[in-house]
């Protein structure tokens, strides 16, 4: 047993309790949540890792440890998590940014002319992740963002001063699967990730999503495919003809939505993430 209270002692005791509880990134949350403690990089804890911690910093990080062991996700104890090199502010009211997202976003910008003013509708923003991303790297769009949720959309706000492209942003807070008629505009953009897990399935979710993140960002019905049907039966309000349409998914789900998208869209196409499960469907409107 090492008792020690060196920066590296207690680093490894703390690995070992996460380890012993389970998690299985053990590793790397141990040292994300002592540089969230010490507000530092990775280097200072190299060339730090002999300095003894003093005891109030040590207190702070076992109490983020205990969190973490229960099965808290690290990117709500530390309030941010990075998305597309960003880093965003999370909380518990919107989900945590997937790495899986990233596979939409880049869809989205190899679709996009940067030269060209866009006007882009994001559905179920959550965080803002998606739509904000784009308004960092398209520089001359213009996002809406919709959520139901008042504290979701006050993150993505938040996120969008963060990074300093709330002149670009809009918020707009409705429920899609009533309230889609309420938006006047038709967009040359419409992308979203909205709840897409089925209502029956939610409870077999890893426990750190199920426990922690909130069930209105996941749950897509009895089917899963609330959103996409709701949001497809609205396209023409919504997209200009000819205008683009980007849909996170679920692994399984790619056939019923491109099913679904088949009379009112053309050049409909499924792209893969990184663990190549389906994970995007796209296409135009006709
Ligand atoms: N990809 C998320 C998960 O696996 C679900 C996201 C969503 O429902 N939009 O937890």
């Amino acid at each position: 047993m090492i008792n020690g209270d060196t920066i590296k002692e207690i680093m490894y005791r703390a690995r070992e309790t996460l380890k012993n509880f389970g998690d299985e990134t053990y590793d790397i949350d141990a040292k994300v949540l002592l540089k969230h403690t010490l507000s530092c990089d990775d280097m200072y804890l190299v060339i730090h890792s002999n300095d003894i911690l003093n005891s109030d910093k040590k207190q702070e990080y076992f109490s983020y440890i205990e969190r973490r062991k229960v099965g808290e996700p690290v990117a709500y104890i530390t309030g941010k998590k990075e998305f597309m090199g960003f880093n965003f502010k999370v909380t518990k009211d919107v989900l945590i940014p997937r790495p899986d997202t990233e596979t939409l976003v880049n869809e989205v910008l190899r679709c996009s002319n940067d030269r060209r003013s866009l006007r882009i509708l994001d559905l179920c923003t959550g965080s803002g992740a998606i739509g904000i991303t784009l308004a960092k790297m398209l520089s001359f769009c213009e996002v809406t963002m919709v959520d139901v949720s008042m504290d979701a959309l006050e993150v993505a706000r938040e996120n969008a001063i963060d990074l300093m492209v709330d002149h670009r942003c809009e918020f707009m807070c409705l429920d899609v699967l009533s309230d889609l008629s309420y938006i006047d505009e038709q967009y040359d953009i419409v992308v979203s990730n909205p709840p897409y897990i089925r209502s029956d399935v939610l409870h077999t979710l890893m426990n750190d999503v199920k426990d922690y993140e909130p069930s209105l960002a996941l749950d897509g019905g009895e089917d899963g495919l609330v959103f996409y049907r709701r949001i497809i039966s609205e396209a023409e309000q919504i997209l200009k003809k000819d205008g683009l349409i980007f849909f996170e998914i679920g692994y399984d789900q790619a056939e019923d939505v491109a099913d679904m998208m088949k009379n009112k869209f053309r050049d409909i196409y499924v792209m893969k993430d990184l663990g190549l499960n389906p994970r995007v469907v796209r296409g135009s409107r006709i």
